[in-house]
């Protein structure tokens, strides 16, 4: 998928001038709809990417790698979400800093990809922080939220805040096809 595909162009700027150099966290913010969780895996998968032909340019979508986070198995790459209205529980996020320790199986780097960051209590964060205060150099984390009002200012200040605009209806169309 090319990048102008995603809409969201001055997020998406913001994200690719970084790809040589990422951030170790970045939070995505953005309303429901608008595009935050798509924007994040192409991120991801650039970031995981082991055949970008140009600094900058979009995850190839051929390679083993691309493949591999195209079917959700990459080992350098881990998906998070809560399970139901509550929220993330303790045991959710608790494997964070154990896997975060271990250097990357295969790509340069090792990608957390978190979505509504604003459903972490206070025990299921302490394991992200414990990760984000000291942060390997080969991890990135990429965190979503639609409500960053409720975002834990522990977690939100080691973050790079990168804001998305609501979409346009056309604009979701284009990204689904
Ligand atoms: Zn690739």
């Amino acid at each position: 998928m090319p990048w102008t595909a995603l809409g969201q162009d001055r997020a998406l700027a913001l994200l690719r001038d970084s790809l040589e150099n990422p951030a170790h966290a970045y939070l995505l913010v953005g309303p429901e709809g608008s595009g935050k969780a798509l924007l994040a895996r192409e991120f991801a998968r650039a970031l995981l990417c082991s055949d970008r032909d140009v600094p900058g340019g979009p995850p190839c979508g051929d390679c083993t790698s691309c493949r591999r986070t195209i079917s959700g198995n990459h080992p350098d790459l881990a998906e998070y979400q809560p399970k139901g209205r509550m929220g993330y529980r303790e045991e959710d996020t608790e494997g964070i800093p154990a896997t975060a320790a271990v250097s990357p199986f295969e790509a340069r780097y090792k990608v957390f990809l978190l979505e509504r960051v604003d459903a972490l209590n206070r025990w299921a964060a302490n394991s992200l922080l414990k990760v984000l205060e000291e942060p390997p150099a080969t991890v990135v984390f990429v965190l979503l939220s639609a409500r960053p009002e409720k975002v834990m200012e522990t977690i939100a200040s080691r973050c790079r805040v990168v804001h998305l605009q609501p979409l346009s209806s056309q604009a979701i169309a284009t990204a689904l096809r």
